[in-house]
């Protein structure tokens, strides 16, 4: 199965990706993880757009979607693929048709006063990426990764100035790709407010 995941930054998208993929067996591409890769090894395209993310404005539509088009050449996405935070643009979602045909998008709905609370407390494994959540998904141990004992850290673009800003830039830029996908019958709406175990259990029953 092919498809996206939409919905605003803190939605829970990355941590149902990460379920799903290991349900599905199928790869997980998240922009954003390329990029904060990119940014730690300190490459070309990390240099690029460092500034970018911290300040929670998008890269623009032709890096992003060259990095994708990329990634779905590779033989691990023949069967199926979780694309995590792309399309974030109208630009992106018709590129992306060029490309590949997705077969849903699922779309998290979330209230903004819950997706503040989720981005404020997200902290992230520095080694294996995990997510957690200082209070509704917390380590076992207090700042180390379950998965590998690595050191949890909060993402520079997870301060409230850059949060306020990408809810801005998710309802100008990214929003209307809701009903772009509605009106070719792709989108699946899941209430994403719910508690982890029962926001997968919604999650598998629609894409079943
Ligand atoms: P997104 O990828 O949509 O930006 P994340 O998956 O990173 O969102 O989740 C944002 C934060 O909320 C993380 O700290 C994560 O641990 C936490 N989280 C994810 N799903 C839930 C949920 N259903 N209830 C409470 N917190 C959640
Ligand atoms: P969140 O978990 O908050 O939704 P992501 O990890 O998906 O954030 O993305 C982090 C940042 O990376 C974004 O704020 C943006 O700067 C950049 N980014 C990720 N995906 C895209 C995309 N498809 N187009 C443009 N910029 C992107
Ligand atoms: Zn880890």
């Amino acid at each position: 199965m092919k498809m996206i995941l939409l919905g605003p930054p803190g939605a829970g998208k990355g941590t149902m990706a990460a379920r799903m993929k290991e349900e599905l067996n199928i790869p997980h591409i998240s922009t954003g993880d390329i990029f904060r890769a990119a940014i730690k090894n300190q490459t070309e395209l990390g240099v690029k757009v460092k500034a970018i993310i911290d300040r929670g404005d998008l890269v623009p539509d032709d890096l992003t979607v060259a990095l994708v088009k990329e990634r779905l050449s590779e033989d691990d996405t023949k069967t199926g693929y979780i694309l995590d935070g792309f399309p974030r643009t109208s630009g992106q979602a018709d590129a992306l048709a060029e490309f590949s045909a997705v077969d849903g998008v699922i779309n998290f709905t979330v209230s903004e006063e819950e997706v503040v609370r989720r981005l404020s407390g997200r902290r992230l494994c520095k080694e294996c990426g995990t997510g957690y959540h200082v209070e509704f998904i917390p380590p076992k141990k207090e700042g180390i990764c379950d998965k590998c004992g690595g050191e949890l850290y909060t993402r520079d673009d997870d301060q409230i100035d850059s949060i306020k800003n990408r809810l801005n830039v998710y309802a100008d830029s990214t929003e209307p790709l809701i009903s772009y996908y509605r009106e070719k019958g792709l989108i699946r709406d899941i209430d994403a407010g719910q508690n982890p175990d029962d926001v997968f259990a919604n999650f598998k029953k629609v894409i079943s």
